[in-house]
């Protein structure tokens, strides 16, 4: 199977051919979220893009490691690299709780709400707490080449030194190191630095500090950036193929840690970045503070201001597939709404396409020829960056003519059987393999009990025409239902229903 594609490389700033360190694998790591608060929609929209392109890796043939971390020390408030308080520690000594339980609840929701949105658990999923041995060894060997300096039992990395003695510093943000001097904010320990622009690789704690281990250097806990790189390293190997994450990752984080790889490992740590743009509401940041912003479980229920009515999880997935996730994605109400159409109109498309049999037709015709184009022109989308919605575009192109076939405005011998086999399997790998739907034509999607009121009327209607010996129209229903993989079970208690 052909395999090649193009990604654009954040480094380069172009698209790329993407060539292989190991032909047939792949090695990819994301950013993970940092557990101290429930995920948010832009998380999710970032992990559900990274979750779209490992599907369509696999699809492609690749064997892939997936890791992706989870933060769960080191992270400080404002994204700070010193002088603030630990996202965890903090959260864990307002709720009174130990800093592993904030993470363990934090970290079950978001596995949680990962599976509601139907992505795929990544292949490792290392914790910063677990690798605590590890992050100090490469402290220790960023020290001993020179790029890190103690002070007061925190070490901080040289960025002037390593800018003097390579160009990857600022390469990736686009930013130089006079910019950086002056966007440094002035923290706390501060001054303990040799320049505005360095930052910590280990912070000595406070007293007052949760979380710290002993260290070389002081009782104390890793800085944010470190653990991706140890982590990354550890897994994936020094050098690597795919590093990913949410675009206001690039700098510091990503850039630091391109620093730190060089400066303990002495080469960079991925051949290809990848950056999700951010998700926006109403053409706005989303932004709890501001009041505009709006939690996966409010989007499920409708229970917002913002929203006229609930979104399923899967409408929601499409609605993001409908956006590049190199384009900032805006979540509006009427997008939503044009999102559910047109999720509702594939999987139709879908279940129509599988029961059209007997095609009879040749390659040779215009139709047969104009199938094959789009669905050649569909794969080559996402081939060319995940092209989402233009591989989507291409799907939708071919609904008219699938509608066509089954109502007989187009007919079943212009086409040939490979085709419209090929036309069925393009449909069911793009839906399920690589664009992660679901079919919830089934479920009860708004959570007011649709489905349950329909099924208690339809096994109404089934008791009674059974009642009435009936019995044509009582096994049409159990019939169509078990075709539909709903099975009913009479009790004693009376009927009740389960989706296979
Ligand atoms: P965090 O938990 O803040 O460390 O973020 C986890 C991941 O979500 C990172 O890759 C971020 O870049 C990404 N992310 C955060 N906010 C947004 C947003 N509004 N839109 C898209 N991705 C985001
Ligand atoms: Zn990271």
């Amino acid at each position: 199977m052909e395999n090649k594609f193009n990604i654009y490389n954040s480094l380069t700033r172009k698209k790329e051919a993407f060539n292989p360190i190991i032909e047939g694998r792949i090695g990819m790591y994301v950013c993970g979220p940092t557990v101290y608060s429930d995920v948010h929609l832009g998380n999710c929209r970032t992990f559900v893009s990274f979750d779209v392109i490992y599907r369509y890796l696999l699809h492609l043939g690749y064997t892939v490691r997936y890791v992706r971390n989870i933060t769960d020390v080191g992270h400080l408030e404002g994204d700070a690299d010193s002088g603030a308080e630990d996202k965890i520690s903090k959260k864990a000594r307002l709720e009174q709780l130990e800093p592993m339980e904030v993470v363990q609840h934090y970290t079950n929701g978001f596995h949680k709400m990962m599976q509601i949105f139907n992505a795929l658990p990544p292949s490792i999923e290392p914790r910063a707490t677990g690798h605590i041995i590890e992050q100090i060894e490469m402290v220790q060997e960023i020290i001993d080449n020179g790029f890190a300096y103690e002070k007061n039992g925190s070490v901080y990395f040289d960025t002037i030194k390593f800018a003097k003695s390579n160009d990857a510093y600022g390469k990736l943000s686009g930013r130089v190191i006079d910019d950086l001097l002056v966007e440094t904010r002035d923290l706390k320990n501060q001054a303990e630095k040799n320049h505005p622009s360095d930052f910590a690789i280990w912070i000595k704690a406070d007293p007052s500090h949760l979380m710290r281990w002993n260290s070389p250097w002081s009782v104390g806990f890793p800085g944010w950036h470190l653990e991706c790189s140890v982590m990354s390293t550890k897994y994936l190997g020094k050098t690597f193929d795919i590093h990913g994450g949410g675009n206001d990752l690039k700098f510091p984080h990503h850039e630091n840690e391109i620093a730190q790889n060089f400066g303990a490992c002495k080469c960079a740590p991925a051949n290809y970045w990848t950056h999700t743009n951010m998700l926006l509401m109403n053409g706005k940041k989303m932004s709890k503070s501001d009041g505009n912003s709006i939690t996966p479980e409010e989007l499920f229920t409708g229970n917002s201001e913002h929203i006229s009515k609930g979104y399923s999880p899967m409408v929601i997935r499409f609605f993001m597939l409908q956006s590049h996730y190199r384009s900032t994605l805006d979540l509006t109400d009427a997008a939503l709404l044009a999102g559910e159409k047109g999720y509702r109109r594939l999987m139709e498309a879908n279940d129509v396409l599988m029961k059209l049999e007997n095609a009879t037709g040749s390659t040779d015709t215009e139709f047969d020829k104009e199938i094959n184009s789009l669905i050649n022109q569909a794969f080559e989308h996402m081939s060319d960056d995940f092209n989402t919605p233009m591989a989507l575009a291409r799907l939708f192109e071919l609904v008219p003519k699938i509608n066509g076939l089954k109502d007989g405005h187009l007919s079943l011998t212009d086409i040939s059987a490979d085709t419209l086999k090929r036309l069925k399997e393009t449909f069911k790998v793009f839906i399920y393999d690589i664009f992660g739907l679901k079919d919830e034509s089934l479920a009860a999607t708004n959570g007011n009990g649709t489905m349950d009121g329909l099924m208690n009327l339809i096994i109404d209607i089934r008791q009674s025409a059974r009642a009435n010996k009936d019995w044509g129209t009582s096994d049409k229903i159990r019939d169509t239902l078990n075709e539909l993989k709903i099975l009913l079970k009479d009790g004693k208690d009376g009927t009740s229903w389960v989706k296979e």
